[in-house]
């Protein structure tokens, strides 16, 4: 919260409920950012995410945290949906892209996220996005940022007006490893943040996001304070 009469900067901020984005808010928040969040739900399994997005946006003490309905599902496929074949366990991560990428998510998500900025006057969106140690999501690659930043200059009254809404994503670069340990500096509530794409009881440990989470962990040497179903 600012001060009366000093006017923060504005950045709408993608939180789905994972420790990327988590640790993408907290990063924004340092900065002196007022924080305006947006959590989607799309029918995606792991729905309890959303459940750490509203913990974790009450912890930041966010502006406004706006939940957001989209029926995706309708129109596209993903092992991601509910009752829409078996999420993949063990497989090569990176080889090829996996059945639970969403067709053309991260398009759609920041389409609301610059219209939501744009609306409130907030100078940048900041997504959790990152193209080290992920599943080969091709909206999650720096080429389609670049291309994205493009589309809001060309796109948006603020673009043409000279001062486009600004696309931030801090980790793109990062490994898993590194964006743990700069969530632990942070005081990121890491007990909060679920990443597990099956939204059971407790993580599988066996799906590419757990997966990724526990290498992150272990190569970062930090304990992963969430259970797990997998005994390890
Ligand atoms: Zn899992």
């Amino acid at each position: 919260m600012g001060e009366e009469g000093v006017k923060m900067k504005r950045a709408v901020v993608l939180l789905s409920g994972g420790l990327d984005s988590a640790t993408t808010a907290y990063m924004a928040r340092a900065e002196g950012f007022q924080l305006y969040a947006l959590t989607f739900l799309y029918e995606q399994r792991h729905d309890r995410e959303v459940e750490s997005a509203k913990r974790i946006a009450d912890e930041l003490g966010v502006e406004e945290h706006k939940l957001l309905t989209i029926p995706l599902e309708e129109i596209g496929h993903s092992s991601l949906f509910k009752n829409r074949g078996k999420i993949p366990e063990n497989t090569e991560i990176g080889k090829k892209i996996p059945s639970t990428y969403v067709p053309a998510r991260n398009i759609i998500l920041l389409s609301f996220a610059v219209s939501y900025a744009e609306s409130i006057d907030a100078e940048v969106v900041f997504i959790g996005a990152n193209a080290v140690d992920y599943s080969g999501y091709p909206d999650c690659r720096p080429e389609f940022y670049e291309a994205f930043q493009k589309a809001c200059d060309l796109g948006t009254k603020r673009g043409v007006e000279g001062r486009p809404v600004i696309l931030r994503r801090p980790l793109i670069e990062l490994s898993k490893a590194e964006i743990i340990s700069k969530a632990k500096e942070l005081q990121v509530p890491l007990r909060y943040t679920w990443s597990c794409y099956k939204g059971e009881d407790r993580a599988c440990g066996t799906c590419e996001s757990c997966r990724l989470r526990l290498k992150g962990f272990a190569e970062a040497g930090i304990e992963d304070p969430i259970e797990y179903t997998t005994n390890r």
